[in-house]
C-alpha cells in the first residue's frame, strides 16, 4: 500500500509505511488544533525533532502505552530514558546520520533553532528528518530557518517536503519559497502555524505563491486530513 500522511496539525504527522505507524513530533494534548488526543493515537516509531514542549508534547506517554522506539537527537534521547523509558526504546542520532529502520530509511539533517527540554535540561541541537521509504522520499524539515544547504538536501529527489511557514518561531511563507526552490520537491506541506495568534498565516495565499513561484504542487491538509504518497518513485 502506498504511503499514507496525516497532519495531526502543528508539526505532528503520523505515516503509515510499510505496514508500520510512525509519528513525528506528538504534540496533542496541549495542542489547540490536534484532531485527536494522545489517548486516541498508536505509533511503532516516533521521530522526535527538538526538545521543546510543542514538539515533544505527548512522547513520553504514547511511547510508555504502545511500546514505541523514539528517535531523537542524543541528548534528548538520553533525557527519555531518565523519564523511565526502556533503554533499547530509545534510539539517537546527530545531525548527518543515518540509519536503517524497519519502515525505512531515516537521516537525521541539520535545523538552525534551539533546544530545550520542558525542564531546563540541555536539549542537544535541533533537526529535521529525511525519511527513504519504500514508494517515496519524505523531508521533515521541522523548526528550522531557512539555509541553504536545503539544495543538498533535496538533490536525490523529493516525493515530499514538509515545511514550517508561521514565521517567528521558524520560516514564514516568503523563506519557504526559497526554501522550496532549493529543495524542489514534488509536492510540499506546510505546518507550525495557526496553532497560536502569533504564527496565523494563510495557507490558500501561501498555496497559490507556491504555484506561482516554484515547481512544487501544494497540499495544505486540514488538522485530521489524511493524504496519499508514493507510487512516482
Ligand atoms: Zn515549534
Amino acid at each position: 500500500m502506498a504511503t499514507q500522511i496525516t497532519w495531526l496539525g502543528h508539526n505532528c504527522w503520523l505515516l503509515e509505511t510499510a505496514g508500520r505507524l510512525v509519528l513525528i513530533d506528538p504534540f496533542l494534548n496541549d495542542s489547540p488544533t490536534a484532531p485527536t488526543k494522545a489517548s486516541g493515537v498508536y505509533a511503532e516509531f516516533i521521530l522526535l525533532s527538538h526538545g521543546h514542549s510543542d514538539h515533544l508534547g505527548d512522547t513520553v506517554e504514547i511511547a510508555k502505552k504502545t511500546g514505541a522506539t523514539v528517535i531523537a537527537n542524543y541528548e534528548v534521547s538520553e533525557w527519555l530514558k531518565k523519564q523511565s523509558l526502556a533503554e533499547e526504546k530509545v534510539v539517537g542520532m546527530n545531525p548527518g546520520g543515518g540509519m536503517q529502520q524497519p519502515f525505512g530509511h531515516v537521516k537525521f539533517t541539520i535545523a538552525h533553532h534551539s533546544s530545550s527540554m520542558p525542564d531546563g535540561s540541555y536539549g542537544g541541537v535541533p533537526g529535521g528528518f529525511l525519511l527513504t521509504l519504500d514508494d517515496a522520499r519524505i523531508y521533515f524539515a521541522c523548526d528550522t530557518a531557512l539555509f541553504l544547504d536545503m539544495k543538498l538536501i533535496g538533490a536525490g529527489g523529493l516525493d515530499l517536503a514538509v515545511l514550517p511557514i508561521g514565521d517567528r518561531f521558524t520560516m514564514g511563507p516568503d523563506d519557504s519559497l526559497d526554501a522550496i526552490k532549493l529543495l524542489n520537491p514534488k509536492r510540499v506541506a506546510p505546518c507550525h502555524y495557526n496553532t497560536w495568534p502569533d504564527i496565523v498565516q494563510d495557507a490558500e495565499t501561501w498555496a497559490a505563491q507556491v504555484r506561482s513561484h516554484t515547481a512544487a504542487e501544494p497540499i495544505v491538509p486540514k488538522p485530521g486530513q489524511r493524504f496519499t504518497l508514493g507510487g512516482g518513485r
